[in-house]
């Protein structure tokens, strides 16, 4: 009876170990998909105003080319500098864009697949309309 006694409590100290071990780990996985989330989103967000202050940075370039302050030459070696900056950022912020698309779009045409589905009647070959339970003409099941 004492070596019962052994086991069960054994099995359970196994139990409690496996739970506190696998409890944390489940969490961090939880954990792992909502920064991954939240990464994406301030990606996002990072890039865009990147953007803004390229392109604010290009404005007052103009400005300060209109006004003189800038030569003919430093303006448009700045200007090019910037404008590839601000098509990098844009190619960047359009591949997150594009990955969130694909991703959305592959959902949205399994979709509109099974919605327009085309069956036929096996009695009559009469065409069903997608979604319905029987023959528009002989009203066989389908
Ligand atoms: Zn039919």
């Amino acid at each position: 009876m004492g070596d019962f006694l052994a086991l069960v409590i054994m099995a359970a100290a196994l139990g409690a170990i496996g739970l506190y071990v696998s409890a944390p780990l489940l969490k961090e996985r939880r954990v792992e998909k909502m920064l991954a989330d939240y990464y994406e989103e301030t990606a996002l967000h990072h890039l865009l105003s990147r953007k803004d202050s390229i392109y604010t940075a290009i404005k007052d370039l103009e400005f300060d080319h209109k006004t003189g302050k800038l030569s003919d030459e430093d303006y448009a070696e700045l200007r090019e500098k910037f404008e590839q900056q601000a098509a990098a950022v844009l190619k960047e912020i359009d591949d997150l864009q594009s990955g969130k698309r694909a991703a959305s779009s592959k959902k949205r045409k399994t979709a509109v697949k099974a919605e327009t589905k085309v069956r036929f009647c096996s009695a009559c070959g009469q065409k069903v309309e997608p979604g319905a339970k029987f023959c528009p003409a002989c009203g066989e099941r389908v």
